[in-house]
């Protein structure tokens, strides 16, 4: 029987990037994945500048995964006739964003976890985890290609497996998502005219579309729609809301959608708690709400620096992982919580975006704490709030 310091279940950017700094620090790490790289995910693939810094972390420079992207100089996020445009800027100036190609950015991170001395385990699943004197102490996985299942004793079992994940649903621990309840759906298209080095945010009355140019001139065209189990397949929904959205149906207008409409619903997962004895759970098992501010990706990857921190640090590792977590995420979930706030408040966004367009300060304030280039508290002080919004 194998026995590891620390079994991850998910090569997503946060299970990879775990196994990478823990293979790299000398941990002995499993790494598996039902599916196999590269593999397809439902991602509107805007991701926030600070990516950059995370990876360098792991010791991925930009030079390893630069091909996986294209650098985006913000958003143009549209409002009816309004568009207000949001940048970002750090400390030493101007940062973009990155439209990424998922398929091949999770795979090259998922080898550079490999390549760090994880052993990584593609097509392989999680069926049960295994508990030994009141904690969590390893699991039962079963190769895919073979049939062939085996125990592996690990001192940590840390669930990566995204917003659907099967460690939460078997530790007891996932709850149900009240608000925002949202159907995600995205596609591929080729053949778009003059693609821009911004992505686009087109806001509907109760939906929203990003557009965001990947690699290979391509563009993705991703969406959050109300979530009703009783309307229409998922194609004919995807065409109304661009249908719905005449800015969008003009941008797309002579491309052609080159992949099959993926979806997620509903986009969101909470969790009860993130840590206890021999677990954790990191990225979007830890918890997600919406990607409207494009930070999935991103938090994916903070999530599993602060996990990292815990496990070769400290002996209480699920408390430390909680501090971690709350210092690093708690101002920014007050400022996607706005602005999701202000989603739900179609006046609101509306009156936003008006005031965004013609002050471009307050928009790279917001922009630069969105793209956690700055402090998100920078967005939610009275004088931010009154700059942004004021008449
Ligand atoms: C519609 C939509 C649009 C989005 N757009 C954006 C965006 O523009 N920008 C952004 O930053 N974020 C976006 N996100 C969020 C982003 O995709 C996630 O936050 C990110 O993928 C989280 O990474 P992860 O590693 O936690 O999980 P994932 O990337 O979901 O990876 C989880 C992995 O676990 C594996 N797995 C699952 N179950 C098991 C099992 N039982 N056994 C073994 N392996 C398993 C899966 O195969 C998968 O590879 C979007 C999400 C949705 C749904």
């Amino acid at each position: 029987m194998k026995h590891v310091d620390v079994l991850i279940v998910g090569a997503g950017p946060a299970g990879s990037s775990l196994a990478a700094a823990l293979a790299a620090a000398g941990a002995s790490v499993i790494l598996i994945d039902a599916a196999e790289h590269p593999r397809p995910k439902a991602c509107a693939e805007y991701a926030s500048p600070r990516i950059v810094e995370e990876l360098a972390r792991i010791g991925l420079a930009p030079e390893a995964w630069r091909d996986t992207a294209v650098p985006l100089r913000g958003m143009d996020l549209r409002v009816g006739e309004r568009t207000a445009r949001i940048s970002y800027a750090g400390r030493r100036g101007p940062r973009s964003a990155w439209g990424l190609s998922r398929r091949s950015f999770d795979e090259r991170l998922a080898r550079h976890a490999g390549d760090s001395g994880a052993d990584l385990r593609e097509r392989t699943r999680l069926m049960r985890l295994v508990h030994r004197a009141g904690r969590v102490h390893g699991a039962v996985v079963r190769d895919l290609r073979s049939g062939s299942e085996e125990v592996i004793r690990a001192n940590h079992v840390v669930g990566a497996d995204g917003a659907r994940s099967t460690v939460a649903r078997m530790l007891g621990v996932d709850r149900s998502v009240a608000f925002p309840r949202r159907l995600g759906l995205v596609a591929h298209y080729t053949g778009v005219k003059a693609l821009t080095d911004h992505g686009e945010m087109h806001v509907g009355r109760g939906w929203y579309v990003g557009l965001a140019p990947t690699p290979g001139g391509e563009l993705n065209v991703g969406m959050a729609l109300p979530f009703e189990t009783s309307r229409g397949g998922s194609r004919q929904r995807f065409e109304d809301a661009i249908a719905g959205l005449p800015a969008v149906a003009e941008r797309l207008r002579g491309a052609q959608r080159i992949s099959p409409i993926r979806g997620a619903s509903p986009i969101g997962h909470r969790v009860e708690r993130v840590a206890g004895p021999g677990w954790m759970l990191i990225g979007d098992a830890a918890g997600f709400v919406d990607p409207f501010t494009g930070e999935g990706i991103h938090r994916a990857l903070r999530s599993s620096r602060a996990a990292a921190a815990a496990l070769l640090g400290v002996r209480d590792v699920p408390n430390a992982y909680r501090r971690e977590r709350r210092a690093a995420f708690t101002a920014k979930a007050a400022l996607s919580w706005a602005v999701q706030g202000a989603l739900a408040a179609p006046g609101l966004m509306e009156l936003a975006a008006a005031r965004l367009e013609s002050r471009p300060a307050a928009a790279l304030k917001l922009g630069s704490a969105l793209g956690d280039c700055r402090p998100a508290t920078d967005a939610l002080t009275p004088r931010a709030i009154w700059d942004m919004l004021s008449p």
